[in-house]
């Protein structure tokens, strides 16, 4: 694997160098203290280093709304929206949001593939950079420890004169090739800043903890303060349920049919025709998010669907946290089923 040095006076030049590549998207400041992907106009408007954006690239495979076909009842006729495959190249990709991506490309490949999320993933280049963690990341407990690569064509990890590129794939490696800025000199890497904040057991305990946990207290103390927004949903890398619906337009003789996002936290989620609702409270709901993050696909998969990005804590309108959860989880699995006392270490912690 080449390595090279790019020091802070050349990171405009290059990510000039990637335009002439590919269509680049990379983090800007958004508001005081958000960041969000954007197209890249100005090199000069790009972070790189940044806590988390509030919206994963997830956004650019599956949009939140999307036409999918629109049809005439008048000619009796229908056309899908055509979706062309462009190079994109995606710059300053945190590791624990490319695993986001990995973890959809399975739920959309399986059975049924799908699409129009395949074709706008395929041609992706996905250029990580290395982040400190604050105190809502805690992707170690889910298995992506700080300089994991897997996913990625080209790392960028922070030293003191700049970042040392390593070019992963042969990808990875054509976009890099013919930039000709690169420092002779290596510097050294910078301190490493270790997780804050983690899970009380590594994810491969956890399927055992949530064998058990379907009547935990934990599920109806969370809904007492939940206001069941769908916040944690919108902002989370790995949800990927949508809704479809068919708008006509006033003529009532044509109209589009579409996709949005929707969110398992929403009262209307499981809503069906009579009135009935699958999971009318906000305990139920509560539960099925945390499941579906690691017990009902890590059942099929082996891996936890919760990349440990922390934006569905950072984000909560009522400033509930996915790890105080999991840990009070853990907590009272072992009070009830491993006879040890229960030591605080989530919710009930936090209200100490
Ligand atoms: S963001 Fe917080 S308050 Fe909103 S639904 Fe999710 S857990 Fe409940
Ligand atoms: S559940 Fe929360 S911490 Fe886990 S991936 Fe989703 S938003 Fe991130």
């Amino acid at each position: 694997m080449e390595k090279y040095q790019l020091n802070t006076n050349k990171i405009e030049s290059f990510i000039t160098h990637l335009k002439n590549k590919g269509k680049v998207f990379a983090p800007h400041k958004s508001g005081k203290n958000s960041f969000k992907f954007n197209e890249v106009e100005n090199p000069d408007s790009v972070v790189l280093d940044y806590n988390r954006t509030l919206n994963s690239i997830k956004k650019y495979f599956l949009p939140p709304r999307e036409v999918l076909l629109s049809f005439s009842k008048k000619e009796y006729s229908f056309e899908k929206s055509t979706i062309e495959v462009e190079k994109k190249i995606f710059l300053g990709v945190h590791n624990y949001d490319v695993k986001g991506v990995l973890r959809l490309d399975y739920n959309f490949s399986q059975g049924n593939p799908e699409d129009n999320y395949l074709k706008r993933r395929a041609d992706s280049i996905f250029i990580g950079v290395s982040y400190e963690p604050d105190e809502y990341h805690f992707s170690q407990s889910v298995g992506i420890p700080l300089h994991d690569t897997e996913g990625f064509d080209i790392y960028l990890e922070k030293n003191d004169s700049g970042y040392t590129i390593s070019a992963i794939t042969e990808n990875g490696q054509s976009i890099v090739d013919g930039f000709d800025g690169f420092s002779e000199e290596q510097a050294a890497p910078s301190n490493h800043v270790q997780f804050k904040n983690r899970l009380k057991y590594n994810y491969n305990r956890l399927p055992e903890v949530f064998e058990h946990s379907w009547n935990a207290s934990v599920w109806e103390e969370v809904s007492k303060r939940c206001v069941g927004c769908g916040t944690c949903n919108l902002v989370c890398p790995t949800c990927y349920c949508f809704d479809v619906e068919d708008n006509m337009d006033l003529s009532l003789l044509q109209g589009t049919r579409e996709r949005n996002w929707d969110g398992c936290m929403l009262n209307s989620f499981a809503a069906v025709a009579g009135g009935e609702n699958f999971r009318e409270t906000l305990a139920e709901r509560q539960r099925h998010r945390v499941y579906r993050k690691f017990k009902y696909i890590t059942d099929i998969t082996g891996e936890p669907w919760c990349i440990g990005c922390g934006r569905c804590t950072a984000y909560c309108t009522a400033g509930i946290s996915i790890v105080e959860i999991v840990n009070d989880l853990c907590d009272e699995y072992e009070a009830k089923y491993l006879n040890r006392p229960v030591e605080q270490s989530g919710l009930n912690a936090a209200r100490l």
